[in-house]
């Protein structure tokens, strides 16, 4: 029946009884105020979507041109977000959490899993999560052979191998977007093998051969202050993850509340800060004086796992409304959460609502009220707006509609019997 239907339509335009180009667009959002810093589109606009790709974004499009049209009007029209920083790999000592659960509901479209695997398990976590999942999953691989899954490896310099690492990296080029340290807290004595910079050291050289960035999650100390990370052992491009934390890695002076010049000058030399929530490295007593001091993450993304995803953190959505709250502009809330990642980790095709690019798209509720955000501090704001995400796209397909923007009212629909 269906196939007869477009057989006629297709006879039809042949012969000029349909207008050219009739319903050549499976989706049209129409009316949302759409918000897409790469493009600098700021407005009232349509966003059209054919093959899973946008094909047209203008001021009008007329929905006889759509095979399917939501109405969105009242809304924010945005790319997928990205979220830099997540943990969906559960074995051992990870934390991972389930993606799609998570990141959709989010307005997340592309999710990259922060080194919860190295490169033993990372085919388990290829096959297991990553190839299921309706989110586009990417990965910072592990310096460590077995990621985050066996704590007591994080502290084992023989488990950190350059070119095992790299070989895996290698095979996954589409995955793998950089490579990953985190929890190497060994402490005093060193010897020959544990030295302070072992960790963050051997991950750069992996990084430096692949032509990737590395993230790092750091802990300042004397043996190895952070001044001496931003500015000696990380490279233009690599990304501090977790920067407005509870000031192991010194930010901001509390005394004066002025922001540490250091971090500005790493910022000319390029270094990238990101938020990395987490369940411990998000406090408002960091946060407040270093935005006030005009120290903005290029990136804010969630470090979402078990461990987090029921406070602080909750989701994407909630961490970009404490900044919204704390006075970024929601543009600039929009561009950290999109194109800015997306160039971080080297994959310019997302993040924005190009014609071609592929239709990934977050339509948000922006709430007026009351509403209560709180940090790994146990420090709350109120705050007067919140972000919701009542609809995403991946690639033209709707996989979250919390509100059946995209449904029929019922007293439409046929008969049951
Ligand atoms: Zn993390």
């Amino acid at each position: 029946m269906r196939i007869a239907k477009s057989v006629a339509l297709i006879l039809l335009a042949a012969m000029g009884a349909l207008p050219a180009g009739a319903q050549q667009y499976d989706l049209l959002l129409k009316g949302g105020y759409v918000i897409d810093p790469k493009n600098k589109l700021n407005a009232v606009m349509d966003v059209a979507m054919a093959g899973g790709k946008i094909a047209r974004v203008a001021a009008d499009i007329p929905a006889g041109q759509a095979k399917k049209t939501v109405n969105v009007a009242g809304h924010y029209v945005t790319p997928g977000l990205l979220d830099i920083h997540v943990h969906y790999y559960a074995v051992g000592a990870s934390l991972g959490i389930m993606p799609d659960n998570s990141a959709l509901q989010s307005g997340v479209t592309t999710a990259v899993d922060a080194g919860t695997a190295g490169y033993k398990n990372f085919e388990d976590f290829n096959n297991t999560i990553i190839k299921r999942a309706k989110t586009r999953i990417l990965a910072f691989l592990n310096i460590v052979s077995t990621g985050m899954a066996t704590a007591a490896n994080e502290q084992d310099p023989d488990e950190m191998d350059v070119e095992r690492c790299v070989e895996m990296a290698r095979k996954y080029p589409d995955i793998v977007v950089g490579i990953k340290t985190a929890h190497y807290w060994t402490t005093q004595p060193f010897d020959a093998r544990h030295q302070p910079w072992t960790a963050v050291d051997r991950a750069r050289q992996a990084g430096e051969k692949i032509g990737k960035p590395m993230m790092v999650d750091f802990a300042g100390r004397p043996d190895r202050p952070y001044d001496r990370l931003l500015l000696e052992h990380m490279r233009p491009g690599d990304i501090h993850t977790h920067v407005l934390g509870r000031g192991f890695d010194p930010v901001v002076d509390y005394d004066t509340g002025k922001v540490y010049d250091y971090m500005f000058q790493a910022q000319k030399r390029g270094i990238i800060f990101d938020v990395g929530h987490g369940a411990g490295s998000f406090w408002f007593r960091t946060a407040v004086p270093a935005l006030r001091n005009g120290f903005i993450p290029d990136s804010i993304s969630t470090d979402l796992h078990t461990g987090s995803v029921n406070g602080p953190v909750i989701d994407m959505i909630t961490v970009m409304s404490k900044f919204l709250n704390l006075g970024m502009p929601l543009d600039d809330v929009i561009r950290r959460s999109t194109v800015n990642p997306a160039r971080e980790i080297g994959r310019t095709e997302l993040g924005h609502l190009s014609a071609g690019a592929g239709a990934d798209v977050a339509v948000l509720a922006l709430r007026k009220g009351t509403f209560g955000f709180w940090d790994c501090g146990k420090g709350k704001i109120t705050g007067t707006q919140k972000l919701e995400a009542v609809m995403t796209l991946r690639d033209g397909a709707i996989v979250w509609d919390r509100e059946g923007l995209s449904k029929e009212d019922w007293r439409k629909l046929p008969k049951l019997y």
